[in-house]
């Protein structure tokens, strides 16, 4: 993997500081992060890439190293600690409640969450002060089964912190407060926030949305949590839904409406089918374009028709004597 010019994967000067290198790094380590692109095998490559790039350019021996000898390969020094100081993104939340959107909106400013596999570790009792070098921002965002199922766009009024476009975020202009943000630097302004979200999605999902990070040049990731649905339940891409059947549906067999996420499927219960028995609806389950689609498998449970009267009291003794042996012969004994 040490071949390709590590200051072209990351769109850098050859004379770029350290840190421009580094904010174009994570800017492009979060744009490619796999769990931003779960079904984009490119952009994992591409990821990769990224880093091995960042590994060479962070470290001035092995930067000296390869701009002098073209190799990417030069050997650092035992695993170099991270510079100390504030990690990637910055410690504290830009945001710190100054901005609240709809109930299932919420701004996180919170890097280290969204991506703490990537930069796990990175954010231990930094100072701040690299918020002026990031543009991107973080938020979480809380959607329905279907959406997350079927995906959509999912639009939203927010409250949005922008950076002050008059002063650049410092809150100063010359010796005194910025007249636009009072010395905040930050403007809040209503803004319409469409979020696509891809067929599929589950909770801990992350989607990007493209220049409404803290300014125009920036992105926002949203991290998504998914509300349980009422009925249906999911595995995987698999969806999970119990139907009731009449004792007389479960015994002679019948078509019934099976309820999936797609809309209703008529499905054969075979004559003879016991309570618990499952069954499977290929391809009625999550539809996210990514491999085989899921399934929807229902367990059929048997409605009782309510307290017995004369008549079901007859049939019932008839019922019973229709069993041709004990239904709990076969358990395991000794338990
Ligand atoms: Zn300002």
């Amino acid at each position: 993997m040490a071949t390709k010019d590590p200051y072209e994967v990351l769109g850098v000067d050859r004379k770029a500081s350290e840190a421009e290198i580094k904010k174009a790094y994570r800017r492009l380590a979060r744009k490619h992060h796999p769990d931003v692109n779960a079904s984009d095998a490119a952009a994992k490559r591409k990821f990769q890439e990224i880093a091995a790039a960042y590994e060479v350019l962070k470290d001035p021996k092995r930067r000296k190293h390869f701009d002098t000898t073209g190799d990417t390969g030069g050997a650092p020094e035992g695993g170099a600690p991270r510079p100390s100081g504030a990690g990637p993104f910055g410690g504290g939340s830009p945001f710190g409640g100054t901005a609240r959107g709809p109930s299932s909106f919420r701004w996180s400013g919170d890097f280290g969450d969204l991506f703490s596999d990537l930069f796990s570790g990175a954010r231990a009792g930094g100072p701040r002060g690299t918020e002026e070098e990031d543009d991107d921002a973080a938020a979480e965002l809380t959607i329905s089964f279907r959406d997350a199922v079927l995906g959509g766009t999912i639009t939203l009024q927010v409250r949005y912190p922008r950076r002050c476009a008059r002063c650049g975020g410092s809150g100063r202009v010359g010796a005194s407060a910025c007249p636009s943000c009072h010395g905040a630097g930050e403007v809040v302004s209503k803004e319409r926030l469409s979020v696509r979200i891809p067929a599929g999605v589950a909770t801990g999902s992350k989607v990007r949305v493209p220049g409404k990070g803290r300014s125009e040049k920036g992105d926002l990731y949203v991290a998504l949590t998914v509300v349980p649905h009422q009925y249906f339940s999911r595995e995987g891409d698999d969806i999970l839904a119990e139907v009731p059947v009449t004792v007389s549906e479960a015994y002679l067999g019948a078509e019934i409406d099976v309820p999936t996420i797609h809309g209703p499927v008529r499905a054969r219960i075979p004559p003879g089918t016991a309570g618990g028995q499952r069954f499977r609806l290929k391809g009625y389950g999550v539809r996210s374009g990514r491999g085989a689609d899921g399934d929807h498998t229902y367990r059929v449970s048997i409605a009782m028709p309510g307290r017995p009267t004369e008549e079901g009291r007859a049939l019932a003794a008839k019922f019973a004597g229709l069993y041709e042996r004990d239904p709990r012969a076969n358990l395991p004994s000794g338990l």
